[in-house]
């Protein structure tokens, strides 16, 4: 399977986190991941879980992964 990032986004704890950790067959619900800001944490994969803030420090995280300077277009 095709993977642009080799980290996935995850809802848990009220934010939107990213984890590096491999997808499991079932996907991530209810599963507990560690995610890029370094916590572990359990996926609460509902519907709502998408609508949550993204962790900015997943955000930084992941855009040094993907290679992309975080943010800033819109600034200054
Ligand atoms: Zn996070």
């Amino acid at each position: 399977m095709y993977r642009p990032h080799p980290f996935s986004w995850v809802p848990a704890e009220g934010q939107r986190h990213a984890t590096t950790d491999p997808k499991p067959r079932q996907g991530y619900d209810g599963v507990e991941v560690r995610t890029l800001c370094l916590k572990r944490v359990t996926v609460d994969n509902s519907d709502i879980g998408w609508l949550w803030p993204t962790c900015s420090s997943c955000n930084t995280g992941a855009h040094e992964l993907a290679g992309v300077p975080a943010g800033g277009e819109t600034e200054e």
